[in-house]
């Protein structure tokens, strides 16, 4: 025997992060990215699923070969507290915050406290949990927040206090899901939110303020859960300097610690690439909670380059029927080819094998110029080089894999943060056309045109600009690929303390 042998015995084994993201798609798609970077930074991790996202998570990817080749990774599973046949999509996505609060929550408790994780050394909870950090200080384990969504929202929902303060919100007489096209009110700016009080409206407020009353339950979880982040060690964007930082400034006067380390799915590739051994390249890096249909790529294939508009409202997104055909006439008399993803369960009442009824010219335009899929290969279709703009709901993610591509985007927010991204995609970054609050066939032809022709330039310069500073903060010495390495030693010296240790 060496002398080497007894001492390499002798060490302890990597601190074991436990992730715990809220059990909707984006925020598990960047939460199994951070996971990754975890592992191949050499730590162990268990990934906290709801059963019934594991489930869709194991039919329709190769998660378990993704993950495969580290050793210290585990998934486990818990209840999201909603039967199996729940919709957990639309207005219905309520109902999930409240259920994860009242009975995952105390489950998650029990689960911690039994020891049913094996050791863990630290937590890595998604921040819309704010109750998470009450557990872990109360059993002595360091945990940080990771907020999935953009440092402007995050900051937008954490100064819903001084907004109600200042009578901003809630905004009268409206609520979350009404339209408000042609009120001259929601276009007044809106002074309560640091940093914004030169471009941020009413309308641009996260859905939830649009509210009869500031006791409105959801208005009311999303505040006090956004409160919470200053509690934890740090707090974890999926964002990046050059892009938000004047409100990462604002944010850093609240949690000191916070470290940018986005956008997580370029971060994953280069840091793979500089680990890559030939299993970790071929696992796919899919995380679709939906069966992902791959045949849009043989046709994107066949398009000219720069021609076709992606059309995605994204994971929890219903479109009313009248919304559907304005968007469809929209697209179709834009003249502009178009992939459009459309989810089965994205229009109520539309079922499966069931006839919808569509106006034949639709029907029509759609199989000369169009492609329409349940669910695509979002990554991939973006940085399709027949691709050349998105109309999209500006959910975060889709948000920074369209940046990351360099698409200029048409954006539609449907709820919650994306009412906040839509306005720094067009007003701030300069990155596209805000069609907020408008659901109108000309408009939508419009924005498409814009987008496509007229102001084609201006946005080919600006998203050009922006792939450029997205891949260099990725990159090694950029400013998300250190910060990612800060986090990792923080990580490693706080597990030290934890008593499980
Ligand atoms: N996505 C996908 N295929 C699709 C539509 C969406 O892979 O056909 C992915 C997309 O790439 C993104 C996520 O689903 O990573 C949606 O997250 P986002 O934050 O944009 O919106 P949400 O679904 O949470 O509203």
């Amino acid at each position: 025997m060496s002398n080497m042998e007894p001492q390499l015995l002798s060490l302890p084994p990597p601190p074991r992060v436990l992730i715990f993201p809220f059990p909707c798609q984006g925020h598990v798609n960047s939460m199994l990215n951070l996971a990754q970077l975890l592992c191949l930074s050499g730590l162990h991790v268990t990934f906290l699923n709801s059963d019934h996202n594991h489930d869709r998570l194991v039919r329709h990817t190769d998660i378990q070969a993704r993950f495969a080749c580290y050793p210290g990774f585990q998934f486990n599973t818990i209840t999201d507290g909603l039967p199996v046949e729940h919709p957990r999509e639309g207005e219905s996505i309520l109902e999930l915050c409240f259920s994860v609060n009242s009975i995952t929550r105390p489950l998650f408790r029990e689960m911690l406290v039994s020891g049913q994780f094996g050791l863990v050394n630290c937590i890595i909870a998604d921040g819309i949990m704010g109750y998470t950090i009450d557990i872990a200080n109360e059993l002595g384990i360091p945990i940080f927040h990771f907020r999935t969504i953009s440092a402007c929202s995050f900051w937008a929902f954490f100064s819903i206090p001084q907004l109600i303060e200042a009578g901003e919100i809630p905004i009268k007489e409206r609520c979350v899901f009404v339209t408000t096209e042609g009120n001259e009110d929601m276009d007044a700016l809106v002074k309560s939110v640091p940093g914004m009080e030169t471009f941020l409206r009413s309308r641009d407020l996260p859905s939830f303020c649009r509210c009869s009353d500031v006791s409105n339950p959801v208005l009311q979880l999303v505040k006090n859960e956004t409160q919470q982040s200053p509690r934890a060690r740090a707090l974890i964007l999926n964002t990046f300097e050059d892009l938000e930082g004047p409100i990462l400034s604002q944010i850093r006067t609240q949690c000191p610690t916070t470290y940018t380390i986005g956008p997580l799915h370029a971060h994953r590739k280069t840091r793979l690439a500089k680990h890559a051994t030939n299993t970790l390249q071929s696992s796919s890096n899919s995380s679709s909670l939906w069966e992902v249909d791959r045949s849009c790529m043989t046709w994107l294939d066949q398009q000219p380059l720069l021609s076709v508009v992606y059309i995605s409202f994204g994971s929890l997104a219903v479109l009313t029927r009248d919304q559907l055909i304005e968007f469809w006439y929209g697209v179709v008399n834009s003249k502009k080819n178009f992939l459009w993803v459309r989810r089965l369960d994205s229009t109520p009442g539309n079922k499966e094998g069931e006839s919808e009824d569509i106006p034949v010219e639709l029907v029509e335009g759609t199989k000369e110029r169009g492609y329409m899929v349940g669910w695509a290969p979002q990554e991939e279709v973006l940085a399709h080089k027949a691709v050349g703009g998105f109309l999209t709901h500006s959910g975060w993610n889709s948000t920074l894999e369209s940046i990351v591509a360099g698409v200029p985007m048409v954006c539609w927010p449907y709820f919650a943060d994306q009412q906040v991204n839509s306005r720094f995609v067009s007003e701030v970054w300069k990155l596209g056309v805000d069609m907020k609050d408008l659901c109108d066939r000309t408009i939508v032809e419009q924005m498409l045109n814009d987008l496509m022709v007229e102001r084609r330039e201006e946005f080919v310069k600006s998203t050009a600009e922006m792939v450029g500073l997205s891949r260099r903060s990725v990159s090694e010495g950029g400013s998300s690929y250190c910060n990612f390495d800060r986090l990792i030693e923080d990580i490693k010296l706080m597990s030290m303390e934890s008593p499980q240790c």
